[in-house]
């Protein structure tokens, strides 16, 4: 997979392969590297707007929403730079750690009940709407900006960290947890909200093959996890907002459960590649040459040794400061 998005670009990047919702990346373990070998049948991938070979420097754009499918439904409208997701993006089957490139084009059916709703998504109170089913791939703020996201943790030694260099840029970012992680770190889950970031529920045992799971398991994977996450933020916290499949393996069900209580589903724009440690710079250039305004960047500061992220953080998040873009949260 990995081979035909670097052919794509070696073609000249006719159309960047923002992996959207394809959400096929894993997230962060390292057993995923050893299972990646499988070649599942690629969800459906959203071609975007031609990539800008320097997207940290070209001046301001709003992205265009692709077109999407004639067969699936629009996606909730009103924000500026939110790239728009085509039902039937969640991966309902395909083998964890498979897929984290898909080929442009492939497009697995769109499971029953993928339909996005339209409602609205963009930043509700609380308690106020019913949280759209369909996977978010937009942000809220418009124009030259980015969501941050950041998979895993909380870690003891690197979302402190992580923590750090974002309070250096005034950055703000979502950070989506495991549960047992925040029943574990407390502390850390509340110096994260205290900092005005936004939480996740990213399951409680990172099974990447959920979407094959019984409804009764997904239930406590994404329930229980919200608890564990919420008790850890402590009452009264308003900062859970999303969910995010382990591996970007939603199916509807997994979504229904999530929204039913909710939760958004979350994916992502940009994967930054940084769980496999391939080095700072070749993180750097993963999300260079796929990010653009609007975008959201799927980071980990958990699952692992983080050095990598944390030092590639502080670069990146100079370089988007002085290229202008604020920091924003996907869209509920
Ligand atoms: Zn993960």
């Amino acid at each position: 997979m990995a081979l035909t998005t670097r052919a794509t670009r070696a073609l000249g990047a006719v159309a960047a392969v923002t992996l959207a919702g394809a959400a096929l990346a894993a997230c962060g373990t390292e057993h995923m590297m050893r299972s990646a070998g499988a070649t599942a049948s690629a969800p459906s991938v959203r071609a975007a707007a031609p990539a800008s070979p320097s997207a940290l420097s070209s001046a301001p754009t709003a992205p265009s929403a692709p077109s999407a499918p004639s067969s699936a439904p629009t996606a909730p409208s009103g924000t500026p730079g939110a790239a728009r997701t085509p039902a039937g993006t969640a991966r309902h089957d395909a083998a964890p750690g498979t897929g984290r490139r898909p080929a442009p084009g492939h497009r697995t059916a769109s499971p029953r009940g993928t339909a996005a709703h339209g409602t609205a998504v963009q930043a509700p109170a609380r308690g106020t709407v019913v949280t759209a089913r369909s996977i978010q791939h937009g942000v809220e703020a418009p124009g030259r900006s980015v969501a941050l996201t950041f998979d895993d943790g909380p870690d003891p030694v690197w979302t402190p960290k992580v923590l750090d260099v974002l309070a250096r840029h005034h950055a703000k970012a979502t950070f989506c947890e495991i549960g047992p992680n925040a029943r574990a770190h407390p502390d850390l889950v509340r110096r994260i909200t205290a900092a005005g970031h936004r939480l996740c529920d990213h399951s409680v045992h990172h099974d990447e093959a959920q979407s094959r799971k019984s409804e009764e398991y997904n239930r406590h994977e994404i329930l229980d996890a919200q608890s564990e996450i919420s008790r850890a933020a402590g009452s009264g916290d308003t900062s859970l907002w999303y969910y995010r499949a382990p591996g970007g393996d939603f199916s509807p069900s997994i979504r229904a459960i999530a929204a039913g209580h909710g939760l958004r589903p979350l994916g992502w724009t940009v994967d930054s590649d940084d769980w496999r440690r391939p080095g700072v710079d070749a993180i750097l250039a993963t999300v260079n040459s796929e990010l653009k305004p609007g975008a959201i960047v799927l980071m980990h500061d958990g699952g692992g040794d983080r050095s990598q992220t944390v030092r590639a953080l502080e670069t990146l998040l100079d370089r988007l400061d002085t290229a202008g873009y604020t920091y924003t949260f996907p869209q509920r």
